[in-house]
């Protein structure tokens, strides 16, 4: 198979071999509702023998999610409450999230903002929009880190993004500019030098936060996109999402921080699968995520741990959420559990 465009229809997973003709009905009722795309690097990277393969269970889509459940929500993170302009979600005090795009090169069949990504959805600011959103950021000095997200931010040229960029560049209150993106694992081509150079154009520090779930995305093309961006001076931390028949095994999490680590990515952030509608059957539970992350602590490096990360639904923001390793006993007396499960007094008793 040697896909040059991504595949988006029923038809194109069928010629790709990603699913059967029996299931092309089903699968067009689920891309009539929820967009899709599979890049030619991630349409590689399945099994198509497999059919718990991880990375299909990611982007092809799948009957379980027309079925909704009560507890799930339109806008599970609460960005609108928090919008106070166009492309703004202005939930911390020092930073805010700026949606130029609403577009991605892939959909993820768990995204937390299916409601408004894809070519049905929120689509790209326009300049007025994208005017306001600066206005915004320029107007509140206690703005001191700009997140680009979306969609994702980087399927932008780098003409664009030099554009916001240099636009950044010019408000002095802003110290840090983030992106958060897929593409140098899902679409790794793109980052050439332009791209990067783009990224750079603010003089600011550059972070990319880069979203990648099991240790099989790191192929040898992404390692490559990674080590250019790694070398520009870009500094690069991992967000992951927690999901039921992807990574929820000790050893693929395992897997997966180091594989960040090897290539010179800090691991960050480890989501909790967030309310989204149609996505019950990758959610497992908080006690199973919190087993998943203790079982991490003191198996590999310290340099691998991420946060085990829940965004609270109604737009209250990011809580850590692993278990405590800590008990409070009065008195100034604590218990502390190490890694291997074991309690001991603080301070010591004698
Ligand atoms: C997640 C999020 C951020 C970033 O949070 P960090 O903890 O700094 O990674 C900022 N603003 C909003 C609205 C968010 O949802
Ligand atoms: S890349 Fe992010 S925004 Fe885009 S579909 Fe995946 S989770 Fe959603």
């Amino acid at each position: 198979m040697n896909a040059i465009r991504p595949l988006r229809t029923a038809t194109d997973l069928r010629d790709a071999r990603l699913i059967d003709t029996d299931q092309m009905q089903a699968v067009d009722a689920v891309a009539a509702r929820y967009a899709v795309a599979i890049t030619p690097a991630m349409a590689a990277l399945i099994d198509p023998s497999d059919p718990n393969d991880p990375i299909a269970r990611q982007f092809v889509p799948d009957p379980a999610e027309l079925t909704h459940l009560p507890e799930e929500l339109q806008d599970p993170i609460g960005d609108a409450v928090h919008s106070p302009v166009e492309g703004i979600v202005h939930r911390y005090p020092d930073r805010v999230l700026l949606k130029a795009v609403h577009v991605c090169p892939v959909y993820c069949r768990f995204c937390f903002r299916r409601e408004m990504v894809g070519p049905q959805g929120l689509g790209t600011l326009t300049p007025d929009a994208m005017d306001g959103a600066f206005a915004y950021i320029a107007s509140r000095p206690e703005i001191w880190e700009v997140i680009l997200t979306g969609g994702d931010p980087l399927v932008l040229s780098p003409r664009r993004l030099a554009e916001i960029m240099q636009r950044l560049a010019s408000i002095d209150h802003v110290k840090v500019v983030r992106f958060h993106t897929r593409v140098p694992v899902v679409e790794p081509a793109r980052i050439d030098e332009d791209l990067i150079h783009a990224l750079k154009a603010s003089g600011k520090a550059t972070y990319l936060a880069l979203h990648a779930n099991h240790p099989r995305e790191l192929t040898a093309a992404a390692r490559d996109a990674i080590a250019k961006l790694v070398d520009a001076g870009i500094v690069l931390i991992s967000q992951s999402v927690l999901l039921k028949g992807v990574n929820d095994d000790v050893e693929t999490l395992a897997a997966l921080m180091r594989g960040f680590v090897e290539n010179r990515i800090k691991p960050y952030y480890l989501h909790h699968p967030d309310l989204a509608p149609g996505t019950g059957h990758f959610r497992l539970t908080i006690a199973e995520g919190q087993a998943l992350v203790a079982a991490l602590r003191g198996r590999i490096s310290g340099l691998c741990q991420p946060s085990y990360i829940l965004d609270i639904p109604g737009g209250h923001g990011k809580a850590v959420v692993s278990s405590a390793s800590i008990a409070d006993q009065g008195g100034g007396c604590f218990t502390v559990t190490n890694f291997r499960g074991e309690e001991h007094a603080y301070p010591p008793t004698v």
